[in-house]
């Protein structure tokens, strides 16, 4: 086992020396098997919720009415859920109710994939009645049961095998993929912002080239937001050579390059995004579009350290040829004289202090800009008094 699950045992400890089963379960095993880097380690057990409670210093009920707290221990958060299936998914968001089940076999059925049922033991045990590390050892993605009725059960199922394909670079069975053939039409059922998250793992995936082709084939595509508006959208994604995408943003910029039709903000609307996501897509557009007019260190300057990785993945994917790396991006980004408004020699309040004859307004504001571009494209030094002699050229009543 390695170390994230051996610093998880002591829960498991505990949960044990109380008289109660516990495993480790869901993705962390898979990854763990797969030999891939483990993400949260998640704990199926026997105890009801407040059994769990009262055993941990630390709990926070994150989602009690399906079983699951929060254990706080050493620093790392676990996610601890009492066996449970669940009912029908009426409303296509949560399951209707949520049954606590004695053991684990039957909390492993109602899993999703093979590769997702397998639970693990604190002694390294595998508990694998669908034969998922078989499915793992062929690359193969396969629903637990018919895939026909857990996509009708839970459409975003369909989803979450696609971003698995992104993930993993696994195929799908061919049962399952003629089953998302057949139900991707009640992709539109499901709650937005359910596939959302699933999407933006897709896009963060490192074989996304191998996701886009079975999306067009299922005709997936033409259920999803957007995409289903403009047919070719998802075909010219399978043209590029796609690479693991930081988020949402990211993506949102790429596709919008491909069909200007649709704005950001009709994507953010569309698929329920945040404007966090909304501002760092436009301005991933907007730097795009500047750079390609030639105003390279302008897009350097605005971009900021932080969205130069982002800026280098997208400019890359659109190109046929890499036409910026990112040790080139940040040596230019070093060597600009300032980095950010702050760094500048003058502000707004010098302005308005140099002409207090006219009333403040956005025009302050231009100014800066204007004096900001001309100091970060070299034409003046940023000096006080060699700035202060360019603003005062400028005569506000030719622009009143
Ligand atoms: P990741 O490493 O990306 O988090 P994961 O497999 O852990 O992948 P989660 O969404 O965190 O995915 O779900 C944890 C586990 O819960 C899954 O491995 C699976 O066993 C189960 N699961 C999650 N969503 C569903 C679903 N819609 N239907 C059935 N089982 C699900
Ligand atoms: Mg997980």
């Amino acid at each position: 086992m390695n170390n994230a699950f051996q610093k998880a045992e002591p829960i498991l400890q505990t949960l044990h020396r109380n008289g109660y089963q516990a495993y480790f379960v869901g993705g962390a095993v898979r990854d763990f098997l797969i030999g891939r880097p483990t993400g949260d380690i998640d704990i199926a057990t026997s105890a009801k919720p407040e059994q769990v409670q009262e055993l941990f210093e630390k709990v926070i009920p994150v989602g009690i009415e399906h079983g699951t707290v929060m254990v706080r221990y050493d620093e790392e958060s676990y996610e601890v859920t009492t066996f449970r299936t669940e009912g029908d998914y009426h409303d296509y968001r949560h399951p209707d109710h949520v049954h606590f089940v004695k053991d684990i076999y039957e909390d492993i059925s109602r899993r999703d994939f093979t590769m997702n049922a397998i639970a693990m033991g604190i002694d390294g045990e595998l508990i694998d009645p669908y034969d998922g590390l078989n499915a793992i050892t062929k690359g193969e993605i396969e629903t637990v049961g018919k895939p026909d009725d857990r996509f009708e059960e839970d459409p975003l199922r369909m989803m979450r095998a696609l971003r698995f394909v992104s993930q993993l670079g696994f195929t799908l069975s061919s049962t399952t993929y003629q089953a998302i053939q057949q139900h991707a039409p009640l992709l539109e059922n499901i709650a937005v912002e359910r596939l959302s998250i699933e999407f933006e793992k897709l896009i963060q995936g490192h074989h996304a080239s191998k996701a886009w082709p079975l999306f067009i084939h299922s005709n997936t595509d033409q259920h999803l937001p957007v995409f289903k508006e403009e047919p070719s959208l998802m075909r010219y994604c399978a043209t590029k050579k796609w690479r693991a995408l930081g988020d949402f943003a990211e993506a949102l910029c790429i596709f919008h390059l491909f069909e200007p039709t649709f704005p950001i903000e009709y994507w953010v609307k569309e698929w329920k995004l945040s404007n966090k996501i909304k501002r760092k897509a436009s301005l991933l557009v907007s730097s795009y579009n500047e750079w390609h007019v030639g105003n390279e260190l302008w897009t350097i300057y605005k971009l900021g350290f932080e969205l130069l990785s982002p800026f280098v993945r997208i400019s890359n994917l659109m190109r046929a040829k890499d036409e910026i790396d990112i040790k080139t991006a940040k040596k230019m980004f070093e060597a600009l004289p300032i980095h950010r408004r702050e760094e500048l020699s003058i502000n707004g309040k010098d302005i308005r202090s140099w002409f207090s004859n006219h009333p403040p307004g956005p025009w302050i504001e231009s100014m800066l800009v204007t004096i900001e571009r001309l100091v970060i494209e070299g034409h003046i030094t940023n000096e006080k008094e060699i700035l202060k002699e360019r603003v005062l050229q400028w005569n506000p009543q030719e622009e009143d």
